[in-house]
């Protein structure tokens, strides 16, 4: 299984939680806003040394409430990765898996074997934008999206749903979308797309047009989440207390 790393100890990664994360490489999209694209794309990657990523796990298990496997998108490696998580369990961390849900059959096969207590994912809208991919390919990978919601919402398994906000789109229509698909326990982070300095992105013309959304954007969506009577936390790299 290839990865770039891990990180013990982490307070970033999921809201409210401590989690050891874990960094898997490949990914089956193009986001042009990612700022993970060099592990996306399999650079600075190794094999995972698993004995010694199951040694420092278990010293830390004390310490933390997830296993936080990122990337990338992990279950391009499900094979591997569900190995792997069979031997978590028998240390009785729980997983968390960030996903970008396309990938459903795997996704399902491990829910089906119980390794996975949370999920956590990105709303990305309008999906022919953020998906980086040709129109009509990114047009099946929303659909593909939308029934992994459905699937999460079936296995009743909690959901951080993650929203990256972009500049001078309305996402209000696929943000309604995916929330009707939803009927298990969740929140949302709004997340500002950013640029440089503060993360290297994919596409960085791409970002000068639509990373850096307005306040008046944050604001909208948070105030439209909220009527809904969703809980709503807003990541706010301005400081301007949205
Ligand atoms: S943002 Fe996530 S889903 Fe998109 S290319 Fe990067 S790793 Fe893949």
């Amino acid at each position: 299984m290839l990865t770039s790393g891990w990180k013990t100890v982490s307070m970033i990664d999921i809201h409210g939680k401590v989690t050891f994360t874990l960094w898997l490489c490949g990914c089956n999209l193009k986001c042009p806003f990612c700022h993970n694209w060099h592990i996306a794309e399999g650079k600075d990657c190794f094999p995972l040394d698993r004995n010694a990523l199951l040694e420092e796990l278990e010293s830390n298990a004390f310490l933390i409430d997830y296993l936080h496997v990122t990337g990338g998108e992990p279950l391009v490696q499900w094979q591997e990765l569900s190995s792997l998580l069979a031997e978590v369990k028998l240390l009785d961390v729980p997983v968390s898996l960030n996903t970008n849900l396309t990938l459903i059959d795997p996704l399902k096969k491990l829910l089906n074997a119980g390794l996975v207590e949370h999920i956590a994912t990105d709303l990305k809208a309008p999906p022919v934008e953020l998906y980086g991919l040709p129109e009509t390919t990114s047009q099946g990978l929303w659909k593909l999206f939308l029934d992994g919601l459905k699937t999460v919402s079936d296995y009743t398994i909690p959901l951080e749903l993650r929203i990256p906000v972009a500049r001078g789109f309305n996402q209000w229509p696929w943000i309604e979308e995916g929330l009707k698909m939803l009927k298990t326990d969740f929140y949302i982070i709004l997340n500002p797309l950013v640029g440089k300095p503060l993360t290297n992105p994919r596409d960085e013309t791409w970002c000068s047009e639509h990373c850096w959304p307005r306040r008046e954007e944050m604001g909208r969506l948070k105030k439209k989440l909220e009527e809904l009577g969703v809980e709503v936390y807003v990541n706010n790299f301005s400081g301007d207390g949205l």
